[in-house]
């Protein structure tokens, strides 16, 4: 069980034209930046977010 007492969650966006969003746990596997070549944010990481 969780113990910390928060139940917040975090995800990542792309602040590019995709809008990609990526779970913690994509995250942690590697996928870090933006992956779409049409997008304008190819290439930048992603934007940590509370969801
Ligand atoms: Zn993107």
């Amino acid at each position: 069980m969780n113990t910390q007492g928060e139940d917040q969650k975090v995800a990542y966006i792309c602040e590019g034209t995709c809008q990609a969003k990526i779970t913690q746990e994509q995250y942690d596997k590697g996928l870090t930046k933006c992956g779409t070549e049409s997008c304008t944010y190819f290439g930048k990481p992603f934007k940590k977010v509370k969801v």
